[in-house]
């Protein structure tokens, strides 16, 4: 057996090994998988807009009118004037200056975060944050330090203890991606004007789903900072596809000019760009999705704690249900679908050891009878499987 051979039975026998299953239709509350009909209940479209009327109808008018690639970077020739329009909406909803749209939010974490924070320099981040914050800390070259999830004491001591004149840049997910809490930004955003540092919220989950206008974790609060910077990505709430950062205008001059995430690749699409447009337009204009999400994340996560389920902190449309090892939630996730509900089981390292749980994640156009159905199964396997 060869190295990766035995790395992938290693993997297999720790029921931590990954395949990919085919879906065979549109993205909707029902899902064609592998030939089969399911209920979906791990999709980040909260909004339901990656199927929405608008949003397909703008993309397909912007492939007559645009064609269907670019051809080149932006700072070359792919810079279509779409990008502008889509910019500055983007700017209104998180309230900044400017924003500047990158090709995934992945894509935007790496290249902002390597500008903000290189050698020398000291990045605080909590223990819970995305992957791709994980990996853009990595690459920066800065030092890199973890603070317990949400604990603002150990982030002021580790603040307070940097050396003089290091810069500091604190870096913390809006709405946790796989718990489903909320990040304590006033908290944060405090600590940045006491002791100097920048805020980099990567609010992919918040986008669209949280504050009065859909703004995001800043809405939410009703705060700003001149400490703050804004990641978000057009891909969860919103529907299509692309990252991008809201800041100020020299923040976006200098990743324009220094960010190679953002100068090396070629520009995104037209219909991409259109479809952003027609999703921030449907978030301004229908602010009746963000109200079902809302009415349906209060109604199943009333559900899931009198069925006895522990859905950590969650207060959001993200919610996980903790099982600790991962073959009872491979096993759980099993049973779901066997059952016609489709439903991730997720496991470490996208969480921590010991910490293997059910991601229910929920969408405007889940219907109360579909919520129901999802109780009734979760109640039926929890039982069956000793976790309630
Ligand atoms: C999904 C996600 C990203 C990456 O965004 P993409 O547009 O999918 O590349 C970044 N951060 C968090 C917290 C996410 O959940």
């Amino acid at each position: 057996m060869n190295k990766e051979e035995k790395e992938l039975k290693r993997l297999r026998e720790a029921q931590l090994f990954r395949s990919l299953l085919s879906i065979e239709s549109s993205q909707s509350t029902t899902v064609m998988l592998e030939g089969k009909e399911v209920l979906l209940f791990c999709s980040n479209n909260y909004l339901g807009l990656a199927n929405h009327p608008k949003l397909k109808k703008a993309a397909a008018a912007a492939i007559e009118t645009w064609g269907v690639g670019t051809g080149a970077s932006r700072l070359i020739s792919g810079n279509l004037a779409l990008f502008r329009q889509v910019e500055e909406k983007l700017a209104d909803l998180k309230g900044t200056e400017s924003a500047l749209v990158f090709n995934s939010g992945y894509t935007a974490n790496i290249g902002a975060i390597g500008i903000l924070a290189g050698k020398g320099d000291l990045i605080l981040a909590d223990r819970l944050n995305h992957a791709s914050l994980i990996d853009a800390c990595r690459l920066s070259g800065a030092t890199f330090r973890v603070y317990r999830h949400k604990d603002m004491c150990q982030l002021q001591k580790l603040l307070a203890s940097r050396k003089t004149g290091q810069k500091a840049l604190i870096l913390s997910d809006g709405i946790f991606s796989m718990d489903g809490d909320i990040a304590p930004l006033p908290a944060l955003l405090n600590l940045a004007e006491v002791y100097d540092a920048t805020v980099y919220l990567d609010d992919a989950h918040a986008t669209g789903v949280l504050g009065m206008h859909g703004g995001g974790t800043a809405d939410h609060f009703q705060i700003s900072s001149k400490h703050l910077i804004q990641m978000g990505t057009l891909s969860k709430a919103l529907g299509g596809f692309g990252g991008f950062i809201a800041g100020n205008s020299c923040l976006i001059d200098t990743l324009i000019n220094k960010s190679r995430p953002f100068i090396y690749t070629t520009a995104l699409p037209p219909s991409i760009l259109a479809t952003a447009l027609a999703a921030l337009e449907v978030i301004e204009e229908e602010p009746a999705l963000r109200k079902r999400l809302w009415e349906n994340q209060r109604y199943l996560s009333k559900g899931l704690r009198q069925l006895g389920f522990d859905t950590l902190e969650s207060e959001t449309p993200i919610l996980p249900i903790l099982i600790g090892d991962s073959k009872t939630a491979m096993a759980f996730s099993k049973a779901l679908l066997e059952n016609g509900i489709y439903v991730s089981a997720i496991r470490p390292p996208t969480v921590p050891a010991g910490s293997a749980r059910l991601r229910i994640t929920l969408m405007a156009n889940h219907t109360k009878p579909q919520i129901d159905r999802l109780l009734e199964e979760l109640s039926t396997i929890g039982h069956r499987l000793q976790i309630i």
